[in-house]
C-alpha cells in the first residue's frame, strides 16, 4: 500500500500522536458523525471512555485534554497554541461542542479511564456516547488510535481500512518492489514518491506541503532552544535544550576544537523538538510525536554540516530527504506498525531513525541501494526497543532517546555510504523482524508503563 507524504507527515499538538493527536481526531470525527446523523442539536452531554493504553498512560500523554480539543472541533494545524482552552472548560464546566454550542462538561465523570479494559482490536481504544437531556444515548461510537495520529472507527478497523488508498502510477508494498521500480524507471526513491504525489496533488500543493513540514520542524528547533523552564507533568524535569545551546555557543566563540561537537549539536536539535513536544507544542509526526525530534535534528545536521557534499542545492536536498523518508515510512506502515502501543519504541524512534538515515543518504546523493542499506542498519540496531515511559509522560526515556536515535541515524547513513549498497540483511527482512519482535513483546513494554523504567526508576 502506498502511504502519501501528506498522510505520513502531519502537523499536530504534542506530546503523542497515538495518545494526543489520534484521540483529538477521533473526538472531532464523533462530532462530525453527530452532525451527519442529525443528533448534534439534541446532544446535551458527551461521555468518553478511554481503554487500555489510553487509560493507563493517558493522563501523562494529555489524552483527556486532546479529547476536549476534539470535541470542540479544534484543528491541530490552525488552533492557537498559546490559548488555554482547557482552563476555560474546567473553570466554566462547559464545552463549546463542535465550536458551535455550549453544553455542560465535567472532566471527571465525562472522561472515564477504563484501565483494566483492553478492546480486542487495538490497545488504544475509546468510546464516545452522546446523550440527550434525559440521559438516553443518541449515538455511541468506538474508535482506535492506531499510530502516527491515524484513527479508525470500529467498523473500519474490522474491514482493515487503514488509510485513504490512492491509485498512484508507482505503487509498492515492499522495499524489493520499490527497488525494482527505481531500477526499471531509472529514478531515485524521492522521484518515485514525487511522481506518486503528483497523481494526487498539484505540483504547487506538493511543494508547499514539503516546505510547510520542513518549516514546522525548523520552528520546533528554534522555539525549543530558546524556551527555558520545567516540563509539565510532575517529574520536575528542566528543559535542557537552552542550556546545551548556551554551552555550544560558548564553545564555538572560544574556537573550541572538540572533534565530537557535531554530536552535541545533533543532540541539541533533537532535544529542542522533543521538549517542545513534551510541553504540548506544535510538532510534525515524523513518524509519530514521541519520535518527532529525530528527523528535524538530522535534517538540520544535513543543512549545517553536510549539505556541501550534496549534489543538490539546499532546498532540493531537503525535499529529497523528506520524500525519501516518506517512502521508508510507507514500508513500515504497510508491513509493520509505527505505534508504540503495538510494537514498542521500535515503531517510533526506531522508524524515525530508519527514515532519517535513508533521507540523509538520499540528500547526500547516495544510490538507492545505499539508501535501503542505511534504513536497514538504522532499524537493525533498534530491534527490541521497548516503550516504558516513566509516569506515562513522553519525557523519560523519550527525549534522550530522540537524541540517541538522531545520532544513530547519522552513523547508519555514514556506514551505508562507506559501502556500495550490497549487504546481507534486507530492509524487508528487518521490517518483518521488527513487527514480529513487537508482537512478541509483553504488553507491559508497549506504552502501558507497567514495567521497565516506568516501574524500576521511579514510583509515580
Ligand atoms: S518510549 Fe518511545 S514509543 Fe514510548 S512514549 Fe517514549 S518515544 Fe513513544
Amino acid at each position: 500500500m502506498y502511504y502519501s507524504f501528506f498522510d505520513i507527515f502531519s502537523i499536530g499538538i504534542g506530546p503523542s500522536s497515538s495518545h494526543t493527536m489520534g484521540p483529538m481526531r477521533a473526538a472531532s470525527r464523533f462530532i462530525q458523525s453527530l452532525q451527519e446523523k442529525g443528533v448534534f442539536e439534541k446532544t446535551a452531554r458527551v461521555r468518553t471512555f478511554l481503554y487500555g493504553s489510553l487509560a493507563l498512560t493517558g493522563i501523562g500523554h494529555g489524552t483527556p485534554n486532546a479529547i476536549i480539543y476534539g470535541l470542540m472541533s479544534l484543528n491541530p494545524e490552525t488552533m492557537d497554541v498559546s490559548k488555554n482552552y482547557i482552563e476555560e472548560v474546567k473553570r466554566d464546566q462547559q464545552i463549546k461542542l463542535g465550536g458551535i454550542r455550549y453544553i455542560p462538561f465535567h472532566d471527571q465523570p465525562d472522561i472515564l479511564l477504563e484501565k483494566k479494559t483492553f478492546l480486542k482490536e487495538h490497545s488504544n481504544g475509546m468510546k464516545f456516547d452522546a446523550l440527550d437531556e434525559n440521559g438516553n444515548i443518541l449515538l455511541s461510537e468506538i474508535y482506535f488510535s492506531i499510530g502516527g495520529g491515524t484513527v479508525l472507527r470500529a467498523d473500519e478497523i474490522n474491514q482493515s481500512v487503514t488509510t485513504p488508498t490512492y491509485d498512484v502510477p508507482f505503487p509498492f508494498d515492499t522495499c524489493t518492489e520499490l527497488m525494482q521500480l527505481c531500477h526499471d524507471t531509472k529514478m531515485g526513491i524521492a522521484d518515485i514518491v514525487f511522481k506518486n504525489e503528483e497523481s494526487i496533488h498539484t505540483f504547487q500543493e506538493i511543494r508547499n506541503r514539503v516546505q510547510q513540514i520542513e518549516s514546522v520542524m525548523q520552528q520546533g528547533i528554534d522555539r525549543g532552544i530558546m524556551t527555558m523552564g520545567k516540563l509539565q507533568g510532575g517529574l520536575e524535569i528542566p528543559r535542557r535544550a537552552p542550556l546545551i545551546y548556551k554551552r555550544l555557543e560558548e564553545k564555538f566563540h572560544a574556537n573550541d576544537e572538540d572533534p565530537l561537537m557535531i554530536i552535541d549539536w545533533i543532540n541539541l536539535w533533537a532535544f529542542a523538538v522533543a521538549e517542545e513536544n513534551a510541553s504540548g507544542g506544535q510538532v510534525v509526526t515524523a513518524p509519530t510525536m514521541g519520535s518527532a525530534g529525530v528527523i528535524p535534528a538530522v535534517l538540520r545536521y544535513f543543512e549545517r554540516f553536510a549539505a556541501k557534499k550534496s549534489p543538490f542545492d539546499l532546498a532540493i536536498g531537503k525535499g529529497v530527504f523528506l520524500l525519501t523518508a516518506s517512502a521508508i515510512c510507507s514500508l513500515y506502515r504497510t508491513n509493520a506498525s509505527i505505534s508504540g502501543a503495538e510494537v514498542g519504541c521500535q515503531g517510533e524512534v526506531g522508524v524515525a531513525c530508519s527514515m532519517a538515515a535513508a533521507g540523509l543518504v538520499a540528500a547526500l546523493g547516495g544510490t538507492n541501494a545505499q539508501i535501503e542499506n542505511a534504513a536497514e542498519i538504522a532499524m537493525e540496531h533498534n530491534l527490541g526497543l521497548t516503550c516504558d515511559p516513566i509516569c506515562g509522560l513522553v519525557q523519560v526515556p523519550c527525549i534522550e532517546r530522540n537524541a540517541v536515535g538522531a545520532v544513530k541515524a547519522v552513523n547508519a547513513a555514514r556506514l551505508a555510504l562507506q559501502g556500495n549498497g550490497n549487504h546481507l540483511v534486507s530492509l524487508d527482512s528487518v521490517i518483518k523482524t521488527m513487527y514480529e519482535t513487537g508482537k512478541n513483546l509483553s504488553e507491559k513494554y508497549k506504552e502501558t508503563s507497567l514495567a521497565g523504567l516506568a516501574v524500576n526508576a521511579l514510583t509515580c
